[in-house]
């Protein structure tokens, strides 16, 4: 059964346990915050915390 991806996220980080082919995200919702809870400036400041290692 095909799982169902969220619409409108693609995400490259494929050692998650919600990463689907094709870069896609089969977790029910993501919460993206600023790293180290600091006001992002550029993205690399960004993190997923809905990440979990697979
Ligand atoms: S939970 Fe976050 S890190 Fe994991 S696949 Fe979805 S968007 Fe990517």
């Amino acid at each position: 059964m095909k799982k169902e991806v969220l619409d409108g996220v693609l995400c490259e980080v494929n050692n998650c346990v919600y990463w689907e082919k094709g870069n896609r995200c089969s977790a029910d919702e993501i919460l993206v915050v600023s790293q180290q809870g600091h006001k992002a400036s550029n993205v690399e400041e960004t993190d997923c915390q809905t990440f979990e290692r697979a």
